[in-house]
């Protein structure tokens, strides 16, 4: 007797939008957490869902269109399951471009300089990855996806309905399994670090943009408990599993910072609230895995999406379930398929 339909590993974004699909689509669905629940990357994310970065490989094009077009329909959904609604913080993003060329800054908002840089608006929504949390939760809460915390996945092996998923808490069999584990996934996927910190949002100099250049982003609260915060952010390391911060690195992002808003170097002004580091689930060609592992379509592989999984999550969900209903994808997903890195994983196993 089977446990689920499908056991999802790992509860960050990315596995819990996909039990919340399965459930949409009538799956039995058990997700099982090695710590608890979206208390990783999932919860140490900026929040940009910045589909327009020139930085993106252009591979993540068609993914993270799905994604924005679905986003307000997947907080919707979320917001009828737990009650928890979940605003978009923002609609603008000013975007550093390539080249230093000056720009006037006309039309720009106030307290902004564009300094040696040009920038373009973009209009790009950000939500708050602290607010979305325990909404999701709640939304999962509210069906019957079964979310074992404390339970960390040990071995997966084959029986012969299904699979049978060894857990520090026992034996959960499922008809099949999809793992999104983030950056504790099996080679070749690798924690990269990102330290970011929280300042207090100036007295006087409303900030309701996100700005972005290629080293940092500032990205402010404007709705929730966190309103009238300014996040700034994000080192990338290499660093294996330490999420440590120091105060060089974060200090070095707020001056960063404050030459396209000057108002934040001022530490009186713009006080510490909070400071913290995550880890994004990496690859060598920062794109994610996603497709099935095996030729007998019984484990998917739904992970790496390195610095864009709070926007990829929708449309990751829509896809690995599309699959699991035995349906192509609606994405091109040659670029994301798990198996271009077996010879590197077999010489790393
Ligand atoms: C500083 C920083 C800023 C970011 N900013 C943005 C942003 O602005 N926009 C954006 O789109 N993305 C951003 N990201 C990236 C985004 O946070 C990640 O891509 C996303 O959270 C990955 O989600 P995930 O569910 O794969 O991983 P995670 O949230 O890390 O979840 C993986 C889960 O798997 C669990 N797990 C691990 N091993 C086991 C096991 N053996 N058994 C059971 N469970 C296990 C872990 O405990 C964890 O809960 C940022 C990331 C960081 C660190």
């Amino acid at each position: 007797m089977l446990d689920c339909d499908v056991c999802v590993t790992g509860a960050g974004i990315i596995g819990l939008s996909i039990a919340l699909e399965l459930h949409r689509r009538g799956a039995r669905v058990t997700v099982l957490e090695r710590g608890t629940a979206l208390r990783e990357a999932s919860q140490a994310a900026a929040g940009m869902l910045a589909a327009k970065d020139p930085e993106n490989p252009v591979e993540l094009t068609a993914l993270s269109q799905l994604s924005i077009a679905r986003y307000t329909e997947f907080l919707v959904e979320i917001e009828r399951l737990g009650g928890r609604p979940v605003p978009f913080q923002t609609s603008l993003t000013l975007q550093a471009l390539e080249g230093n060329a000056f720009l006037e800054s006309t039309g720009f908002p106030e307290g902004f300089s564009s300094g040696k840089l040009r920038f373009q608006q973009l209009s790009e929504w950000s939500l708050d990855p602290r607010q979305l949390a325990p909404a999701i939760r709640a939304a999962v809460e509210a069906t019957p996806i079964r979310l074992l915390e404390d339970t960390a996945v040990q071995t997966v092996g084959e029986s012969k309905d299904g699979v049978a998923v060894q857990t520090n808490a026992g034996e959960i069999r499922a008809d099949r399994i999809v793992h999104a584990m983030g950056a504790w996934s099996n080679a070749p996927v690798k924690p990269r670090k990102g330290q970011m910190l929280a300042v207090k949002m100036p007295h006087g100099v409303p900030i309701d943009f996100v700005v972005r250049t290629p080293e940092i982003y500032v990205v402010p609260r404007l709705h929730g408990p966190r309103a009238g915060q300014v996040v700034i952010g994000a080192t990338v390391e290499d660093a294996g599993f330490s999420t440590t911060t120091d105060a060089a690195s974060l200090a070095s992002l707020r001056a960063m910072a404050a030459e396209f808003l000057p108002v934040l170097a001022d530490e009186d002004a713009c006080p510490v609230l909070d400071q913290w580091a995550g880890l994004r689930p990496f690859t060598p060609d920062y794109l994610p895995l996603m497709g099935w592992a095996d030729g007998s379509r019984r484990k998917l592989i739904a992970t790496g999406h390195y610095r864009n999984g709070m926007l990829l999550a929708p449309g990751t969900a829509k896809v690995v379930a599309d699959l699991l209903e035995g349906k192509e994808s609606v994405v091109d997903l040659s670029a994301f398929s798990p198996s271009r890195f077996l010879e590197e994983q077999s010489k790393i196993d």
